[in-house]
């Protein structure tokens, strides 16, 4: 299969650039990856994504951004992709069930994820109570305790936010300083919501619809104790989902991929947008519109690629285009 434009991943930056590439008719492929729809479809409602006043359930958010792209000639595949080529264009990619395809540009939108506690009672709790997103489901444990794991900045701020709604906030670090930066620190001691249990961490999740719970392991003394409470907030970083790129694609020291501002990455036709970029906003509105600068970079870089060629084989050009080529 040779296609112009391949994007890898499903989530709101996918998704947004496969609408605009379709719009532009390019016919772009998606390539959904390991979860469809990605990190929003596991939100149970997202109440901040523009448009939907009433809010949206974050999977049928997905949904319906698929079946736009679709209306306009985006096509999916349910695949992973195992090995890309991007040594020249057109780039190779293989999937894991040994299809090759063919891509003349290729949109990166593979997301990060949340790194996890990795302990028991996690995963089975995971939408019943532990949760990796303040900013979606803060709103739900209104005068509840709630338990953030972390001391960097994702923990701060998050723990913050949730101090909104929660009546008592209990921040659990496995050192007894905090890696966060000043201000967020300055604000998190004042704040008398805010409890820190240091040189700690949570090494089960209790409960058995919905998290009652945490046992506390103090790293220093080996001593375990239980602490009741409604939720669980692991900030303990996150991961971006770029182990297939390394060695080709240029990454920041914590493996995101390094863009320009417009996407562009390293390679020329190789563009990337969302969390496996963004550190720093990770929100579904902010994906989507890296995924639509994406596209239309995408779009431009195609059309330049074109003039190039036929100008190369002495074939007629659009010298109308000519002048905006250089922008570009
Ligand atoms: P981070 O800075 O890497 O902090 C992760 C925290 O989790 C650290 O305190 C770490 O402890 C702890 N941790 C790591 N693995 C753990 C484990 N297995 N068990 C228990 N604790 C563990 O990650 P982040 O807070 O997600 O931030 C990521 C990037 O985004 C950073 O560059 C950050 O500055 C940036 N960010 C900035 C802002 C802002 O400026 N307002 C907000 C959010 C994020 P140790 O400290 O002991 O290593």
């Amino acid at each position: 299969m040779h296609k112009k434009v391949v994007i890898i991943g499903s989530g709101p930056a996918g998704l947004t650039s496969a609408l605009y590439a379709a719009r532009a008719s390019l016919e772009p492929l998606v390539i959904r990856g390991l979860h469809p729809g990605g990190l929003i479809a596991t939100t149970s409602e997202v109440e901040n994504y523009p448009g939907f006043p009433e809010s949206i359930g974050g999977y049928e958010l997905a949904e319906l951004m698929e079946k736009q792209a679709s209306r306009f000639g985006a096509e999916f595949l349910s695949s992973i992709v195992a090995r890309v080529d991007l040594t020249q264009r057109p780039f190779m990619l293989t999937t894991d069930s040994g299809d090759t395809i063919m891509a003349d540009v290729l949109i990166i939108s593979t997301g990060a994820s949340p790194r996890k506690l990795d302990v028991p009672g996690e995963e089975q709790l995971a939408n019943r109570g532990v949760s990796y997103c303040a900013t979606c489901d803060g709103f739900f444990f209104r005068d509840k305790r709630v338990v953030v794991v972390g001391g960097g900045n994702s923990a701060l701020d998050e723990g913050l936010f949730l101090t909104r709604f929660v009546s008592e906030l209990v921040i659990v670090h496995r050192r007894d300083q905090l890696r966060a930066d000043p201000i967020l620190q300055e604000r998190a001691f004042e704040n008398p919501k805010v409890r820190f249990v240091w040189d700690s961490t949570v090494s089960e999740v209790l409960g058995d619809e919905r998290v009652t719970g945490v046992r506390l392991t103090n790293l220093k003394t080996g001593e375990e104790s239980i602490l009741e409470t409604d939720g669980v907030f692991p900030y303990i970083g996150h991961l971006p989902n770029t182990t297939l790129f390394k060695g080709q694609i240029t990454l920041d020291e914590n493996g995101y991929i390094v863009t320009d501002g417009r996407t562009r990455t390293n390679i020329p036709g190789v563009f990337a947008a969302g969390d496996v970029v963004d550190h720093i906003y990770r929100q579904a509105i902010t994906a989507a519109g890296e995924g639509c600068m994406a596209a239309m970079e995408a779009t431009w870089f195609l059309s330049e690629a074109e003039y190039a060629a036929k100008k190369q084989a002495g074939e007629p050009v659009d010298e109308g285009i000519a002048p905006a080529l250089g922008q570009w």
